[in-house]
Parts: C-alpha cells; sequence; structure tokens
C-alpha cells in the first residue's frame, strides 16, 4: 500500500482490508454487539485476541476508518472518536495525573482551552506559552512535565508553531509531543515528521471536509518508547513499548468514557476523506488569492494568512506545509468600518461556526467563539476584538472575490 500515493491509498484502503461481497466502502455496521458460536473465541477475544465485543470500543466501520487515518499520518495505529474534543479528552485525562504538567500552546482552539480548565481542576499543571518560539517551550520544561501540546496553524489567530524546534526539544527531554494537526491534515502536514508522539484530527473539519458528521481521531506514530513513562497500568504493559499509551487511551480514555464514534458517521468521514486533496488543493488556492485581494482593499486593516509575505511565520509555514497555507484567514477591518454590518452583506459566504466545509464561512470570533473566555484571555491568543474569522471554501474563485467586494463596498 505504502507504495501508492496519498489519494491512491485512501481510494483503494477499504477494498484491499477485508473485502466484503466486493464491496468498495466499509459497510456500516451497526451491530452494537458482537456474537461468537464458541465461548473459548469470545473469552480469547476479550483476553486481547483481536476481534469485536462491544461497539462502544469499536466497529468494523471505525476500524477501517481508522486504519485510513494511519496511512493519511504515517502511524502505526489510530483511534477514532465521536468528536475531535472527546479525542483530545481521551488522551489527557488517560496519560495525565494530579502533579502532572503540562506545556501547551496559548494559541489553541477556544474548547481545547476550557478542557485545559478542566484538567487543573483535576490537579493537572498547565503552562501556557508562544510555539511560535521553541526557547518558550523549552524554558516552560520542568521536572514534572510529562507532554507537551501545540496545533499546528492556529485557530483563529493563524500563528505557526516551530514545530521541528517544538519537536528537537520533546525529543532531547523524552516528552510526549500531541499536534493537533485539524487545521492543515494529514495532505499539508504529517506531524510524525518533526517527532510528534500523537496526531490528533478534528474529523468534523478537513477530513470529513462537508459539515455532514462529527468525529475525532488520534494517531499513534510508534515514535514514543512507554517504557520509563510514569503513568501507565501494568496490565497495558504488553507488547512493544511504542504502543503502551495507545493501548491505554483505548482501553480507558474510549471505553471508561464512550465516545465512540458512530458507525454512520465514520462512514461519512470516510466519503469525504477520498477527495481530501482535492478540496483541499482548491481551498488553499482560493485562500491565497481571497488574501491577497484583501490585504490590498482599501477597507482592511489586517489580514492575516500565513501564505501572505507579511505573516510573521511566513517563511516556517511555507517550509513546513510545501507553499500551502490552509483555509484560515483572520480579517481586521479598517476603522470606521462596522465588522457586523459587513458579515451580513455577504451574500455566498455563509455566517456560521465552523471550519474546514466545502462552503466559505465567516464569523465575528471574539463576540461568538471566544465570548466566554473574557477580553484578557482573548488578548492572550492575539484575537482582536473586530477579528472577522473567514474559513475557505471550494466555490469558484472569482464569486469569492466578488462577494466580499460587494460587502465591503456596501459599507
Ligand atoms: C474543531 C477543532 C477541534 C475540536 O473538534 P470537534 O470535532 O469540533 O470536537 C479541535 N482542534 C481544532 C484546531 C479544531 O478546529
Amino acid at each position: 500500500m505504502a507504495k501508492h500515493g496519498f489519494t491512491t491509498n485512501i481510494l483503494h484502503c477499504d477494498r484491499r482490508g477485508s473485502v466484503e461481497h466486493g464491496a468498495v466502502h466499509k459497510p456500516i455496521h451497526t451491530s452494537s454487539q458482537y456474537a461468537y458460536a464458541d465461548s473459548r473465541e469470545l473469552a480469547a477475544v476479550f483476553q486481547g485476541k483481536s476481534g469485536y465485543t462491544y461497539a462502544r470500543q469499536g466497529t468494523p466501520t471505525t476500524d477501517a476508518l481508522e486504519k485510513k487515518i494511519t496511512l493519511m499520518e504515517g502511524g502505526i495505529s489510530s483511534l477514532t472518536f465521536s468528536t475531535g474534543m472527546a479525542a483530545l479528552s481521551a488522551l489527557f485525562t488517560t496519560l495525565l495525573r494530579a502533579g502532572d504538567h503540562l506545556v501547551s500552546s496559548q494559541y489553541i482552539f477556544g474548547n481545547t482551552n476550557s478542557l485545559f480548565g478542566t484538567l487543573q481542576l483535576l490537579g493537572i499543571e498547565i503552562t501556557l506559552v508562544d510555539p511560535t518560539d521553541a526557547a518558550a517551550v523549552a524554558a516552560a520544561i520542568k521536572p514534572n512535565t510529562r507532554m507537551v501540546f501545540t496545533e499546528t496553524i492556529a485557530n483563529p489567530g493563524t500563528q505557526v508553531a516551530d514545530l521541528e524546534g517544538i519537536g528537537e526539544i520533546c525529543l532531547a527531554n523524552n516528552l510526549v509531543l500531541v499536534v493537533d494537526n485539524t487545521l492543515t491534515s494529514p495532505w499539508l502536514f504529517q506531524p510524525r515528521k518533526v517527532g510528534a508522539t500523537f496526531v490528533m484530527n478534528s474529523l468534523s473539519k478537513h477530513i470529513g471536509g462537508h459539515a455532514h458528521a462529527l468525529g475525532g481521531s488520534l494517531t499513534d506514530t510508534g515514535l514514543f518508547d512507554w517504557s520509563t513513562y510514569p503513568n501507565i497500568l501494568d496490565v497495558y504493559k504488553k507488547g512493544p513499548t511504542a504502543g503502551w499509551g495507545m493501548t491505554q487511551i483505548k482501553k480507558k480514555g474510549l471505553r471508561d468514557m464512550g465516545g465512540t464514534l458512530a458507525a454512520d458517521a465514520a462512514h461519512r468521514i470516510s466519503v469525504g476523506a477520498e477527495t481530501l486533496s482535492l478540496r483541499l488543493d482548491k481551498i488553499c488556492s482560493n485562500a491565497m488569492a481571497l488574501a491577497s485581494f484583501l490585504s490590498t482593499h482599501p477597507k482592511v486593516a489586517k489580514v492575516s494568512y500565513p501564505g501572505l509575505a507579511s505573516h510573521p511565520q511566513h517563511a516556517r509555514a511555507d517550509k513546513l506545509f510545501q507553499g500551502r497555507f490552509s483555509m484560515l484567514l483572520g480579517v481586521e477591518l479598517a476603522a470606521g468600518v462596522d465588522p457586523f454590518e459587513f458579515l451580513n452583506k455577504l451574500e455566498v459566504v455563509i455566517l456560521a461556526t465552523h471550519v474546514g466545509d466545502t462552503r466559505t464561512l465567516a464569523l465575528p470570533a471574539a463576540h461568538t467563539i471566544y465570548y466566554e473566555m473574557g477580553p484578557d484571555l482573548r488578548a492572550q491568543m492575539g484575537i482582536a476584538d473586530g477579528l472577522i474569522r473567514v474559513s475557505v471554501g471550494i466555490e469558484e474563485e472569482q464569486d469569492l472575490l466578488a462577494d466580499f467586494n460587494q460587502a465591503l463596498a456596501a459599507c
């Protein structure tokens, strides 16, 4: 399989796994239980033999999607969850304990920030640092630090983490590195290349791609040796040490918290993934055109997009993501142009939360998704009051530019 390209692998993955009636898509297995003719076989599956028991721990449909994601990320195994947040919750609560320390990027998705608040209440220490500067990550490391977390391109500020530098620091200090790859997806970037231990993707975004299914995934890159990690329960210290962390997430995080991906959603995400490369290439070229157009418009004060030469991490993004800068734009309008009025004038662009859809979406970030966190935290995360977050879709480029142009003209 690996000898083929990214999209060829995705398209032919199900068929090459275990073909059922020649189906090219893995069927949607809705059974919540799996029966065995031989009671010894049932016992063997409970004791670790591969197979299915109860659908909370996975089905043939989620397994097929997990294989596909493992191929896309170049890892050794993957696990799927009902949402991206379920994946992150399962990971952190399974592998961290009270008294442990996590170093995280300060530029993170708002709900991840909220989850970190919960972890702090459970006794886990968290230090937020600027991930664009690997030295800031190094300076935050303490004797009880277990893990480092960062996104690739931050939502919504578009800061680009020093992923290579952070990877080197984690390697030198034997720390687990978790990379949220949602904004880039494995088509633009594989975190395994910078030494990440786990790759998280919100499948609700680019990979599913059509805003019709929620899901999340974790991929184990196999690069971390868990034999000296303190929080692995004895019962999960089986098989190669590279897989222990993921085993514990599956056995504790997925099973205990039950954030299982439904088979129907797994199927939709799996079909969506077939066109990831096509969609994302179009999204990247549309976003670049829109960013260039807006950055010279007199009614626009500032455009944050890693593809613009003016972006502080443009060179780094260019190198890491090979000249493709994904879908997210941060737009601040000129003084006197009301962002709400502007948004209301858009005709093609949809006013909605969510990112990574085929359709272009926009919203006033500080007043919606970042409202609850208050002005101080927003300032720390670099979210200006008038910031408009745009997630670019696959519409014809001229339609998008014309829509933004007419809305600006009408303000
Ligand atoms: C959306 C998102 C998540 C959470 O994913 P859900 O599937 O919505 O739970 C996590 N990280 C980033 C960067 C996201 O954009």
